[in-house]
């Protein structure tokens, strides 16, 4: 694939408002920085799109030379490596409305879900976000996107109105599903493969307040905590939504006391049923000793409390599982191959699935493996150790758990890996025999490769 000479550049420059820069220009590494700093797209051109008219004319350019194009807003799931071709970066189409009288909102390709919720909530509303603000609602959404009260939600994919997306041609489609129910279908879980969405409309939920949080045991006590979260939901109802995490601290004084130098599990829980919510979580109390109990009424602006994740730039590798079940084998294969003892550092995240994520919307999508009752994820950070550590130990733990793996999900899927790695197992078969279809209708010459691709069909 030829690189853009010059003044095909320049002339591309002269199409689109927002800036372009070639490889090694000035201002190419800072538009690629986000998130992820472990993995470094590279592409042949950037274009930091300005309006959906940028993003079609850097489509139109793409495509009439027949170079991929790759999208990015944040940052926080680069998954395939992108080597030439055009990146879209569509960070400044960071507009969000929200219209409450009609419970939805209206976001740009580049917001991310703080925003959403910083001016949902004054009206009583929240959106389907995910356990850290700084995420991008897009990106996040045509994944699916497992939102802090995904059980009582569903998938924030679920919520989609309205999506505005350039096609491989170039044009700029309203899709919904009355007008192309077959191509709604597909962007919410194709993700980057049917186009580049410049915004989405998403529906809102009247929330108050939540009732929610994390208690912290010592490691020493993983099988019991491990064995005490696969009982409790099993009876859990739909309504509260958790899930358990395993981490090790370092002993650094930014870490709170009991944390400083542990090896911990985190459960969270998130409810919006405030009245039931305290007495749904009170057993946890009696499993092990706490480290921390922070479990309350809070209002959903500061729901980011609940799994304290990072919120800076950083490297990470990871993977996930869908499972169909908690055996004891799994809950072993986590604490041997991914606990304390673990042959790298392994931020392990389980979280509990089912409710609502088990039924299709009235509008029917392409996110798959809704049988799935749990989802283990797995990151690491590659510094120090090296990615080849990092792969193999999260491939042991993959290993022993694949008898009940379902698939797994786009959304957790980190680090750059061969974009045909895992296609079959991000899509059950007939949705991605119904996706490759659709491909062959939507982007014919597979302009939108540069991600884990589905490829056109063939036609016959
Ligand atoms: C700290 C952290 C917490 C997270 N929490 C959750 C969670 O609670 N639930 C959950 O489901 N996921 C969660 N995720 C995963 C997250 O949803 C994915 O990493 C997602 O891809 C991030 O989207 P982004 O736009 O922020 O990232 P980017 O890296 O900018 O985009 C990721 C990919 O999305 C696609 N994409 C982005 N914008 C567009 C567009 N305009 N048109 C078409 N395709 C596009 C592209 O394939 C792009 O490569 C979390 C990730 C992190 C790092």
């Amino acid at each position: 694939m030829a690189s853009p000479t010059r003044d095909e550049l320049a002339f591309l420059a002269d199409q689109v408002r927002g800036p372009v820069f070639g490889r090694g220009q000035d201002g190419y590494a800072a538009e690629l920085a986000g998130f992820q700093t472990g993995f470094h797209p590279r592409p042949a051109v950037v274009v930091g799109a300005a309006d959906a008219e940028d993003v079609r004319a850097a489509v139109r350019f793409a495509a009439e030379r027949g170079l991929a194009v790759a999208v990015r807003s944040t940052g926080h799931g680069v998954t395939v490596p992108v080597d030439g071709g055009v990146l879209i970066s569509t960070k400044r189409l960071a507009e969000v409305t929200v219209h409450p009288e009609g419970r939805y909102a209206r976001i740009g390709a580049g917001a991310r879900w703080s925003a959403v919720v910083a001016l949902a909530e004054p009206h009583g509303l929240v959106p389907p976000s995910g356990s850290a603000g700084h995420v991008g609602v897009v990106g996040y959404t045509l994944a699916g996107g497992m939102g802090l009260l995904a059980r009582e939600v569903g998938y924030a994919a679920d919520h989609v109105r309205a999506v505005d997306v350039v096609t491989a041609d170039g044009d700029l489609r309203h899709v919904t599903a009355a007008t192309d129910p077959d191509l709604f279908w597909a962007l919410r879980g194709g993700r980057d493969n049917f186009g580049v969405v410049t915004s989405l409309e998403i529906g809102l939920r009247p929330v108050e307040r939540i009732y929610g949080g994390g208690i912290y045991f010592g490691s020493e006590h993983a099988e019991a905590v491990l064995a005490f979260f696969r009982d409790w939901t099993a009876r859990a109802p739909e309504t509260i939504t958790a899930s358990v995490g395993m981490i090790g601290y370092p002993p650094l004084p930014v870490f709170p006391e009991p944390l400083r130098g542990r090896h911990v599990l985190h459960v969270r829980f998130a409810t919006t049923d405030i009245a039931e919510g305290p007495g749904l979580i009170q057993p946890w109390r009696a499993v092990a000793p706490t480290l921390i109990d922070a479990v309350g009424e809070l209002a959903y602006r500061d729901a980011g409390s609940i799994y304290r994740e990072p919120d800076f730039a950083h490297a990470y590798d990871g993977n996930s599982a869908l499972l169909s079940d908690l055996p004891p084998e799994v809950l072993d294969a986590i604490i041997g191959l991914a606990g304390a003892d673990a042959a790298v550092g392994c931020v392990v995240d389980l979280r509990h699935l089912g409710g609502a994520l088990a039924r299709e919307p009235a509008a029917p999508s392409a996110v798959s493996f809704r049988a799935a009752n749990y989802i283990l994820r797995v990151l690491s950070s590659p510094e120090g150790v090296g990615l080849a550590e990092v792969r193999a130990t999260h491939q042991r733990l993959f290993d022993a758990v694949r008898p009940w793996t379902l698939g797994r999900s786009l959304n957790f899927v980190y680090g750059e890996r061969a974009a045909a790695d895992f296609r079959s197992e991000l899509y059950e078969k007939p949705t991605l025999d119904r996706l490759s279809a659709l491909k062959a209708v939507h982007d014919p010459g597979n302009v939108f490769r540069a991600n884990h691709n589905i490829e056109p069909a063939r036609r016959r």
